[in-house]
């Protein structure tokens, strides 16, 4: 799966110019996933991030070039503690991945990344509640003076997105990147809608859809990202055969 790895190219090329704090997964101590979403009140809030008209961006990216060896948090800018006020925010997950044979076993490959996006919304740390706009791929969070005053940092909550992801046999490591300084988060905003459109695209593909490039309306994307023409006319090549692959 190498469709999206210009998008994380481009997230480190960003990244590198800066400093993080990283964690390895046995750093991030543990913190309770609720089990579901927790509405946490304005009066009870400490913290609103990602919202009030600033920077705010989430994206998810599947890899297998070894991109990722390791389950690790990077945390760029303030951490939780430190925050006051309004804030930038962006959360970036990248997972490495067995190979998931998309050009050979296009069921295993749609249900996988159909379970990838299942837990990328079903992560639910205590004290933070997260509003993600599908639409415009923002993702804002409001932390709950509790939750702050027993001590939640975004280690603590990689964490869980990390155990979460790690429950599905197919990851193999997991990184989850949390940036609050607005100059990063405002570089790395535009990979959103590339990943989204990978994915769309990629489902599509693994549904079923004709393979008309001439009157196609992803053949943009399928120009710029590399394998995705090989992967859906691979497939249409390999439907075209019996069982004996001829
Ligand atoms: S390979 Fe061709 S038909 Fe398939 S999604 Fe890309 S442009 Fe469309």
């Amino acid at each position: 799966m190498k469709l999206y790895d210009n998008v994380i190219a481009h997230t480190r090329e960003v990244l590198a110019e800066s400093s993080c704090k990283s964690y390895e997964l046995s750093e991030t101590g543990s913190w309770k996933d609720v089990g579901n979403s927790e509405f946490i009140m304005l009066r009870d809030a400490a913290l609103e991030i990602g919202g009030s008209g600033l920077p705010s961006v989430n994206y998810t990216c599947v890899t297998t070039s070894g991109e990722v060896t390791g389950d690790e948090v990077l945390v760029y800018g303030k951490d939780i503690a430190s925050l006051s006020g309004a804030t930038a925010f962006a959360r970036i997950v990248i997972l490495e991945t067995e190979d998931l044979e998309e050009d050979k076993d296009q069921e295993k490959a749609f249900q996988t990344i159909r379970n990838l996006e299942f837990v990328r919304y079903h992560v639910f740390p205590a004290g933070y509640m997260v509003r993600v706009s599908a639409k415009s791929n923002q993702e804002q969070v409001r932390i709950s003076r509790k939750a702050l005053k027993a001590g939640i940092s975004f280690a603590k909550v990689g964490g869980l997105y990390i155990r979460k992801y790690k429950a599905l046999p197919e990851v193999r490591h997991v990184r989850v990147i949390f940036i609050t300084e607005k100059e990063l988060v405002e570089k790395l905003m535009e990979n959103a809608d590339k990943v989204d459109s990978i994915t769309r695209t990629l489902t599509h593909i693994l549904d079923g859809m004709p393979t008309d490039c001439g009157h196609c309306s992803m053949k943009k994307l399928c120009d710029e990202v590399e394998g995705m023409k090989e992967l859906h006319l691979g497939k249409r090549k390999t439907e075209g055969k019996n069982e004996a692959g001829i």
